[in-house]
């Protein structure tokens, strides 16, 4: 936009119909009549330099008279200005734009001078008339002196009525103006930054380029406001009235604008909402025609409703449910997120908040006699259980400690928690807690996480449907911590009578009362069982049970309960007590009973096939007087006792028994175990066989599955006085190797290892220990005896005796250490058919636990140093007093 234009004295002026062009704006005019046509002709097309022309604004008669008024208002109350009209008579009239002459026109005594930017002509067909396409931007205001309507078109004499620079400098000084600009330029920001956001364009740019009684021009013609008020802009000489006009009529802009966006936003808000889910609806609806599935998911909400309402939540976890009901309720099924919160919400309502297994008024005799009859011995622990039941019996608040069964697997630990539960007439729930890291596991996963589930105990509670269960930890000693944190300390939680009452689930997020839970653990060993956790707990150990027990198990508890499980009876199998002492003895050496009962189902398996082919060969004898073939008499004669009785189908198992009772059951022979079980697994000759050349020792070890017998094998080879171990050994072991080298290099003399001049053992030797099973990491002290006599006994080149096992830890001096696991170790010996045991003299104490018949079976020498231990372990007693004999 030109800075200062310079006026001519007179004007081309072209009429501008019920519009006022402004300067700074631009317009595009179609000029068509006779007298705009030949104006831009030869004031603009002609001229080589595109002059000026003055845009004036006319108006329609009918229109002046209340406008009249309101310029009069307008313009010279603010500014004391006084506006004319010019008026011309129809006599004088010009035409304007080709509108009917008779109307009587009023010229505005003020209009713009405007240049002209484009041009562009053309010739209407078929009249072959002349049109101009004008496009104008206007330049500065200008007063009508005179108007001369005579001649082709309108001119005026006319005046400047921009102020010059130096009058501008004066003004931009008045505070007067200064505050006014400021409060232009503060709405014309807020007006910018409202259309920049719709527009995205730069018009903020404007702001910092123009003097500000230009851009209020510039702000106004871009309004949509009246012509009345485009006059009175027009009107608007001094720069103050200006903008104080156009601050009025921007806020007035930014006002409508901002309702206009409110109705938009609620018109559309409240349309497209309910226009799309009354869409969804339909379509869902069609979907579920076309399906033939009708029930409604309202129906199914309600449903949901009234599952909460009865779940007997406390008023509080209610409170958060609806809440929860409410959210769901608002959103439809296909959106994200509601499958979740149906299912959270499932959870909540199948939860047993309050409902309980009716407890029973506890009959000790009845809960005794339950144990008994589920558990053959485990005097002891059945003893410590009802006393359990007993205090619960008479303070049922009591906070006792949580019972917690430890022992090798199969030993009745999960059977002795499910008869508790069965003795207190409660449900019973086993948690499995073996391998778990994640305290997730227990805690469940926060529901911000997709496929997050609540922790176990949660879950098993919605299983078991109870509050009041009795609660399984099973293998809580397998639990580790990793750095999804530390299950231990959830379980510290659980368990704490004190914390219980609220436990928070990560994903229930409301507390649950643990508090009526019986919790009961299991645990193979003691030792990976944090000590705050144990501390929680009290430990009844189930020791392995003796042959003799085993064999009690099986023939009073196993086979039945096998048989039962097979759908047969003793009618169709039996097994005689031999057998099953074989079975104990050759197929399983366990401390449990898991596997003996293993075998004993296989035994039944064969019998059931057996049982099977026999039904299948009386549905054939059923049609023996039908059909006689060769083949079939042939089939018969070897099964001839089938023939006797003819059998209906759709029998059940009980009526097959009954019908074969006259058959002779299946009884089991020690050909049968081999043919059902393979060959026999181990036999008391191993051990024998093992130690039957030097440098072999018998040692008895500790496991998680109890005790176990452990072969430690030595051998000397070529080399430079290295010591080889292998086996899988942890650093203990390594170290007790090393110890039992040295003792015996130690001792060379005193035991007579070696010739007199050799001094040293190792002299152009390795040693290499190694520990069978090399795939069983191994670890403890307690091999120290067990490697010395391995290591004498290489070197002594004598063999170790076949029936002594040992367990012990040595010091460097030679003193004996007592060890742990003693009653597990005696009783694995037992088991492998060792007859005599050395240990400790400090383990004597342990003894006490180990039954008695198995200690009347066993030789158990005692020993307090190194040089007890391998007299008891070497025939005719330590080599180097044999050494001495054959020197006497
Ligand atoms: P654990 O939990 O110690 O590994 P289980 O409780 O699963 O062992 O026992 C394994 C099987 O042995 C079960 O069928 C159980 O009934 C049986 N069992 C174990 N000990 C006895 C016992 N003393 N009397 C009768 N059955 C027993």
């Amino acid at each position: 936009m030109a800075e200062s234009v310079e006026l001519p004295g007179r004007l081309a002026i072209l009429p501008f119909r019920n519009k006022v062009l402004l300067p700074g704006a631009f317009i595009r005019i179609r000029c068509t009549s006779q007298s705009s046509v030949k104006l831009v002709e030869q004031e603009l097309w002609q001229r080589e330099e595109k002059g000026l022309i003055g845009i004036l604004p006319v108006q329609d008669a009918a229109e002046t008279t209340s406008m009249d008024s309101m310029l009069s208002q307008g313009v010279g109350s603010e500014s004391g200005e006084r506006s004319s009209n010019v008026q011309v008579s129809t006599s004088d009239a010009h035409k304007v734009d080709g509108k009917n002459p008779s109307e009587v026109i009023h010229w505005h005594n003020r209009g713009v001078a405007a240049r002209a930017l484009h041009l562009s002509r053309g010739v209407e067909k078929p009249s072959g008339r002349v049109t101009y396409i004008v496009v104008l931007e206007g330049l500065c205001r200008f007063n009508i002196e005179e108007l001369n309507t005579r001649g082709p078109y309108c001119t005026a004499k006319i005046s400047p009525l921009e102020m010059t620079k130096s009058e501008m400098e004066q003004v931009e000084q008045d505070p007067d103006f200064v505050t006014l600009s400021r409060q232009f330029k503060a709405i014309a920001m807020e007006l910018i930054s409202i259309l920049e956001q719709k527009t995205g364009g730069r018009i903020k740019v404007l702001l910092e380029t123009l003097p500000f009684h230009k851009l209020a021009d510039i702000f106004v013609a871009s309004f949509e406001i009246s012509f009345e008020e485009q006059l009175c802009m027009l009107d608007s000489v001094d720069p103050k009235v200006r903008l104080s006009k156009a601050t009025e009529l921007v806020d007035r802009h930014l006002q409508s604008i901002r309702v206009a966006e409110k109705i938009t936003q609620k018109v559309e808000g409240q349309l497209s909402k309910s226009q799309k889910e009354y869409l969804l609806r339909q379509q869902m609806r069609a979907i579920k025609e076309e399906l033939g599935d009708n029930d409604d998911d309202e129906d199914d909400l309600a449903s949901l409703e009234r599952k909460m309402q009865n779940a007997g939540m406390p008023s509080n976890i209610w409170k958060h449910g609806q809440r929860e009901l409410r959210r769901l309720k608002k959103m439809q099924p296909q959106q994200p997120g509601y499958n979740s919160s149906r299912v959270y919400l499932d959870l909540l309502a199948d939860l047993p908040w309050q409902k309980a297994s009716e407890e029973q008024e506890l009959d000790l005799k009845a809960a005794k006699d339950h144990l008994d009859c589920d558990h053959y011995g485990l005097v002891k622990i059945k003893q410590r259980i009802i006393e359990h039941l007993a205090v619960r019996k008479l303070k049922p608040d009591a906070r006792g400690p949580v019972l917690c069964f430890v022992g090798p697997p199969g030993v009745g630990k999960t059977s002795l928690a499910s008869s508790i539960a069965a003795a207190l007439g409660r449900k019973f729930i086993r948690i499995s807690l073996g391998g778990v890291k994640d305290e997730a596991d227990i805690r469940g996963h926060r529901r911000t996480y997709i496929g997050s589930m609540p922790g176990r105990l949660i879950d098993g509670l919605k299983r078991v449907g109870v509050c009041n269960p009795v609660m399984l930890l099973d293998e809580i000693d397998k639990t580790g911590s990793d750095v999804r944190g530390d299950p231990a300390s959830a379980l510290l939680e659980v368990l704490d009578p004190e914390q219980n009452k609220s436990f928070n689930d990560h994903y229930l997020n409301v507390p649950f009362d643990l508090s009526k839970v019986i919790f009961v653990a299991t645990a193979n060993r003691m030792q990976p069982i944090p000590p705050p956790l144990l501390d929680r707990m009290e430990v009844i150990e189930l020791p392995g049970y003796t042959a003799e027990e085993k064999l009690r198990i099986a023939m009073q508890h196993l086979i039945p309960r096998v048989l039962d499980q097979h759908g047969l009876s003793s009618a169709f199998l039996q097994i005689p007590e031999d057998m099953v002492k074989l079975v104990i003895q050759r197929y399983t050496r366990e401390a449990g009973v898991r596997n003996l009962e293993r075998n004993l189902a296989a035994l039944a398996r064969a019998a059931a096939v057996r049982v099977a082919e026999r039904e299948q060969a009386v549905s054939v004898s059923k049609d023996v007087h039908k059909i006689t073939s060769p083949l079939l008499d042939n089939r018969l004669a070897e099964g001839a006792e089938m023939e006797m009785e003819v059998i209906p189908m759709g029998v059940n198992n009980h009526e097959i028994s009954n019908a074969f009772r006259i058959a002779s059951p299946l009884v089991v022979d020690e050909a049968m175990l081999e043919k059902i079980l393979g060959p026999p697994r181990f036999d008391d000759q191993e051990a024998a066989d093992r130690v039957a050349t030097p440098g072999v020792s018998v040692g008895l070890v500790w496991t998680a599955f109890g005790g176990e017998v452990q072969f430690v094998e030595a051998t000397s080879v070529v080399g430079n006085g290295e010591l080889h171990l292998t086996g899988q050994l942890g650093d203990v072991i390594k170290e007790s190797a090393q110890i039992a080298l040295t003792w015996v290099r130690a001792r060379v003399e005193d035991l007579k290892l070696a010739a007199a001049e050799e001094t040293d053992l190792l002299q152009g030797k390795d040693i290499h220990i190694h520990f069978p099973a090399g795939a069983v990491p191994k670890d403890g002290p307690s091999a120290g005896v067990t490697l010395v006599t391995a290591l004498v006994s290489l070197f002594s080149q004598k063999n170790v005796r076949a029936d002594t096992a040992m367990t012990g830890e040595m010091t460097l001096r030679g003193l004996v250490l007592p060890v742990g696991g003693v009653k597990d170790k005696v009783l694995a010996a037992h088991r492998y058919g060792i007859k005599r045991v050395i240990l400790p003299e400090r383990n004597l104490k342990d003894l006490v636990e180990v039954p008695a018949d198995v200690l009347s079976s066993l030789e158990i020498l005692v020993a307090k140093r190194m040089e007890d231990v391998l007299e008891h372990a070497f025939d005719g007693g330590c080599p180097w007093r044999q050494h001495q004999h054959s020197k006497l």
